[in-house]
C-alpha cells in the first residue's frame, strides 16, 4: 500500500477524516493573506485603474507554471494576498455599483466545506446527502414563492442569467404542439440583457421589445402588443421584479391580468428583487410574483451568498419535464425504478457544484426573520441616501428608490462629465459607483447591498464624490 500523503504535503486531499487536519493550516494561511491584502488595499478598489493591477498581480504571479512547486502556503501566501489587494471588495461601504454583494461569513464557511467534500449533483451515488438536501431546501423556497400551490419546485442554478435562459426553454418546450412555430418573446426595454441574449442562444426570433420611459412595463402597452402581434404564435412575456439599473418593479398583478386574459404565459425576473419575499414588510412590493409560470431568483444579490447561487422556481415539478435527459452511466432506468433520484433533468449542466449547501447554512443560520431584517436595512440605506442626496446642494436624485439602487449625478453635469467622474473614483480606488441610463442621460448608481453600511458611510460617499467633481 503506498504511504498516505502527509498533511503538509502540496498533494494532501481536503476530504476524508484526515482532509481537515491538512485543510486547517491552509486555511489559516489563506485567512492571513486574506487580512494582509484588504489593509494593503485600503479602500474599496485598488487605485491606479487597470495599467497598475495587471502590473501587480504580473509580479506576483509569474512565472504561472513554476518548473518546481512552491509549496502550498507560499502560493496561498502571495496569489490570496495579491487577489485580495487588487479586488474590489464589496464588504468596503463604498463599493456599491453592481448587484455585486458582500458575503456572509457563514456563507463562506459553508461554501469551504462543500469545496472540501465535492459533491456533484449529477447523480445520486455523487452526492447522497446533497442531492436530498437540495430537494429540500428548493421546495422550501419554492414555496416561498408559490405559497398558494402544493407542490412547488426550483431548480439550482449559477445565476439569473441561467435562470432566464431555462425559462425561455422551458416555455418553448412547453408551447410545442407538434408544428413549427417559434416561441415570441415580448420584455420591457427595461428587462435584462440576458432575456435577448437567451432569445439569441435559443434560436427564437429577437423579443418585441416595448419602450419604458417611465422605468416600467406599462400593462396598456403590453396588452396592446399582444392584441396586435404574433396572435397565432407561441408567446412569452417577461416582467421585471427588481431592475437593474434602476431597481424599479414592474406592475406585476396588472401584467398578470394582461397575460392571463390574452392566455400567454408569463416570466418573472425577480433577479434582484425576489428576497423581498423573506421580509414581512416588504413582501407586498411582490404581490402578483405567484401569478407567474416561473420566476427567476438571485441569491448573489439581495442574499449575501458567494457566486454562484440562482434559482428557477416554478409552480409544480411538471413544468421540468422538457430537462428530461437520458445518460445511462448517470441516470440508468434500473437504478431510478430502485428509488435513485434523477438527477440530469434539474439543470442543463452535468458536474455541478454543491451551492445549495451555503443557501441551506445561510437560511437555518439567520431565519427567515434575520434575512428579511437586512433586506429591510439596505433598502432604509437606500432611502436615507436618497435623502442626502435629496438634501445636498451639489446633487440630483433620479428618483426615490424602490429597492436598493439610488442614481444621483453632480447638478450641471452632461453625460460625458458624469462618465468621467466614475472613472476618476475608480482610478483613485476612492468609490465604486456604477452607472445607468435613462431617457434623462447618465446616472451615477449607488446599488447598496451592505447591511453594514452607516449613514456616516453614505455622507462620507457624497464628499467624495463631490471632491472628485470638476465641472
Ligand atoms: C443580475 C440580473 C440578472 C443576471 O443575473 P446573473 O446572476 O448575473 O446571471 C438577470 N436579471 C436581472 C434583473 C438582474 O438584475
Amino acid at each position: 500500500m503506498p504511504a498516505p500523503a502527509a498533511d503538509h504535503s502540496p498533494a494532501a486531499l481536503a476530504g476524508g477524516a484526515q482532509g481537515t487536519r491538512a485543510l486547517r493550516p491552509l486555511v489559516d494561511t489563506a485567512l492571513h493573506a486574506l487580512a494582509r491584502g484588504a489593509t494593503a488595499r485600503g479602500g474599496p478598489l485598488p487605485a491606479g485603474g487597470p495599467p497598475a493591477v495587471d502590473a501587480r498581480i504580473t509580479a506576483a504571479a509569474t512565472p504561472v507554471l513554476p518548473e518546481r512547486g512552491t509549496g502550498p502556503h507560499e502560493a496561498l501566501r502571495t496569489l490570496v494576498q495579491a487577489l485580495a489587494e487588487g479586488a474590489a471588495d464589496p464588504a468596503d461601504p463604498h463599493c456599491a455599483a453592481h448587484l455585486h454583494g458582500p458575503v456572509l461569513a457563514v456563507a463562506a464557511a459553508a461554501d469551504l466545506a462543500a469545496c472540501a467534500l465535492n459533491p456533484s449533483l449529477d447523480s445520486w451515488d455523487q452526492a447522497p446527502s446533497a442531492t436530498a438536501l437540495e430537494a429540500l431546501t428548493t421546495r422550501a423556497l419554492a414555496a416561498l414563492a408559490y405559497p398558494r400551490r402544493p407542490a412547488p419546485d426550483a431548480l439550482v442554478t449559477t445565476g439569473g442569467t441561467e435562470s432566464n435562459q431555462l425559462a425561455l426553454l422551458l416555455a418553448r418546450e412547453n408551447a410545442r404542439t407538434g408544428a413549427h412555430r417559434p416561441l415570441h418573446v415580448v420584455c420591457g426595454a427595461n428587462a435584462h440583457h440576458s432575456i435577448p441574449r437567451a432569445a439569441w442562444l435559443l434560436g427564437l426570433p429577437a423579443p418585441h421589445i416595448l419602450p419604458t420611459p417611465a422605468g416600467t412595463l406599462d400593462p396598456t402597452d403590453l396588452d396592446k402588443a399582444l392584441g396586435e402581434h404574433h396572435t397565432d404564435a407561441p408567446r412569452l412575456v417577461v416582467a421585471t421584479a427588481g431592475t437593474t439599473d434602476a431597481g424599479r418593479i414592474d406592475p406585476l398583478p396588472r401584467i398578470a391580468d394582461v397575460c392571463a386574459a390574452r392566455g400567454v404565459p408569463l416570466h418573472i425576473d425577480a433577479s434582484y428583487g425576489g428576497p423581498l419575499l423573506f421580509s414581512d414588510t416588504l413582501r407586498p412590493a411582490l404581490a402578483g410574483l405567484d401569478r407567474a409560470d416561473s420566476i427567476t431568483f438571485d441569491l448573489h444579490k439581495l442574499g449575501w451568498q458567494p457566486i454562484a447561487a440562482g434559482l428557477l422556481a416554478v409552480p409544480g415539478s411538471e413544468v421540468l419535464a422538457p430537462l428530461g435527459h437520458r445518460a445511462d452511466y448517470l441516470n440508468a432506468p434500473d437504478d431510478i425504478a430502485a428509488g435513485h433520484p434523477d438527477l440530469l433533468h434539474r439543470s442543463l449542466r452535468t458536474t455541478r457544484r454543491p451551492d445549495v449547501l451555503k443557501i441551506a447554512v445561510t437560511l437555518r443560520a439567520l431565519g427567515r426573520t434575520g434575512l428579511g431584517e437586512l433586506i429591510e436595512r439596505v433598502c432604509a440605506l437606500a432611502h436615507r441616501l436618497a435623502d442626502l442626496v435629496d438634501a445636498h446642494p451639489s446633487f440630483v436624485l433620479h428618483s426615490r428608490p424602490t429597492l436598493s439602487t439610488v442614481l444621483f449625478r453632480p447638478v450641471n453635469s452632461d453625460d460625458r462629465s458624469t462618465g468621467s467622474l466614475r472613472r476618476r473614483l475608480l482610478h483613485h480606488g476612492h468609490a465604486v459607483l456604477g452607472r445607468a441610463t435613462t431617457p434623462e442621460g447618465l446616472w451615477l448608481k449607488a446599488t447598496l447591498l451592505n447591511p453594514h453600511t452607516r449613514t456616516d458611510d453614505l455622507r462620507n460617499l457624497l464628499e467624495l464624490v463631490e471632491g472628485h467633481t470638476t465641472g
